[in-house]
């Protein structure tokens, strides 16, 4: 019996050894919680808009996915790539924003963006190949790149520029064996959200590098700043896009499990390769997504059905929550946060050491504030920024100002006696 285990061992992916997901570490985190503390626990960690009542989905959306059910129409498998009416609201909704018109077969219907990711990693990974993720970014890219076996490969955010993209990195980290880059705006962790000026730089450097650029828009029209959002295909003209995308955070409705992933390509470049040949024969192998939410997609996004009102009240809810968040960290001693978000849900706060004690680096902040404060945010070692944290702003604005609150005093309790 041992030897067969030994056998088995030595042949596992060695990629079950990645521990360092932000869901490994929140669980580590929550098991450090002072039980003694009756205060309730205060999540910032994750982005999940759809915990909070506040945050519910549209009515529409709600009726949709009844009158599907309901309809009995949706009750058997579905293509594999997804049923048709899907994919066509899928195609027009992207078109709207695109200086040309997508069509239903550049779209496959996925299971989340999640599984978009995951068909677009597993296609890419092939012998030698190279992948270019952003850092700070989100790490499900990583763990998702080792079970594969694709080389990562990090390009630098720059805190200093907004968490624009370091071009001249990326230039210096490409080479014959890299395969793709991928963005992803309006952004996790930074809450950034790219310039069309800057997203044409990018489409200009993955040209000049030959890079399939890989667009993660999850977060696509979910910005409350001064800078719009712009898809990354609006480029598809001069390089081809994969846009990965879903409704889980813009209609928060993240167990709903329905994404896609589309292949903007309007020169017919990407037909000619074999990627999307290779893309149609993993998504024969793995599992669709519910067939009555596919069924449902066409009144989702039909954004005439949806109240904007919807939208607006989301996104006002998001700007309230940063600007608390932005407030009360300039009260906090010894954390600050370079760049206001304009977009997604997150955002990252630098930690000055010269002004704290007692804290060795973001992961203690972490443990030691989870176990005097009952608060729990994610160190941003863990999304590849040392010494940072990432948090969460999709929630109840009032939940996030008492959370604030108490690493307020945390802070003060943790703050360099000399400074004061
Ligand atoms: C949430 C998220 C995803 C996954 O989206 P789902 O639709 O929930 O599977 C992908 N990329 C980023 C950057 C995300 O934050």
């Amino acid at each position: 019996m041992e030897n067969m285990v030994k056998k088995w061992d030595s042949k596992v992916n060695s990629a079950s050894d990645i521990s360092v997901t932000a869901r490994g570490t929140l669980s580590m985190l929550m098991q450090h919680l002072n039980e003694e503390d009756k205060r309730p626990v205060i999540k910032l960690s994750q982005g999940d808009p759809a915990a909070f009542p506040c945050f519910r989905t549209s009515h529409a959306a709600e009726e949709a996915v009844i009158n599907a059910l309901r309809s009995a129409k949706y009750n058997c498998y579905a293509p594999f790539v997804g049923i048709p009416p899907a994919r066509r609201a899928v195609a027009e909704y992207l078109s709207r924003d695109l200086p040309y018109k997508l069509s239903p077969d550049d779209v496959y219907i996925t299971s989340g963006g999640a599984q978009a990711m995951e068909i677009i990693l597993s296609v890419i990974a092939g012998p030698g190949a190279s992948i270019l993720l952003p850092r700070p970014g989100f790490a499900n890219y990583e763990a998702r790149c080792a079970f594969s076996n694709l080389e990562v490969r990090h390009y630098d955010l720059l805190p200093e520029k907004g968490w624009e993209v370091d071009l001249d990195g990326v230039k210096a980290l490409a080479d014959e064996n890299t395969i793709a880059i991928v963005i992803i705006n309006p952004g996790n962790p930074c809450g950034n959200v790219f310039s069309y000026e800057h997203l044409k730089k990018i489409a200009e450097t993955a040209i000049e590098l030959g890079l399939l650029v890989v667009a993660d828009e999850v977060y696509g029209h979910l910005t409350f700043g001064c800078t719009p959002f712009v898809p990354m295909a609006v480029f598809g003209s001069s390089i081809p896009i994969i846009t990965l995308g879903s409704i889980s955070k813009r209609w928060s409705v993240t167990g709903w499990r329905l994404g896609w992933l589309v292949n903007c390509d309007p020169t017919g470049t990407l037909q000619k390769s074999r990627i999307v040949e290779c893309i149609n024969s993993s998504l024969k192998i793995i599992s669709n997504p519910v067939t009555f939410i596919q069924g449902a997609l066409p009144q989702i996004l039909d954004l005439e059905k949806t109240n904007s009102d919807y939208f607006s009240i989301s996104t006002n809810l998001l700007k309230e929550a940063t600007e608390i968040l932005c407030d009360k960290i300039k009260e906090i001693p010894g954390i600050t946060c370079p760049t206001k978000p304009e977009g997604s849900v997150f955002a990252m706060v630098k930690l000055d050491f010269s002004q704290l004690e007692d804290i060795d680096d973001d992961m203690d902040f972490c443990v030691k504030l989870a176990k005097e404060e009952s608060v729990i945010v994610l160190p941003g070692v863990i999304v590849g920024l040392k010494n940072w944290l990432r948090i969460s702003f999709a929630t109840d604005p009032k939940y996030l100002e008492n959370g604030l609150e108490r690493v307020k005093s945390f802070c003060k309790k943790h703050f360099k006696k000399h400074f004061y």
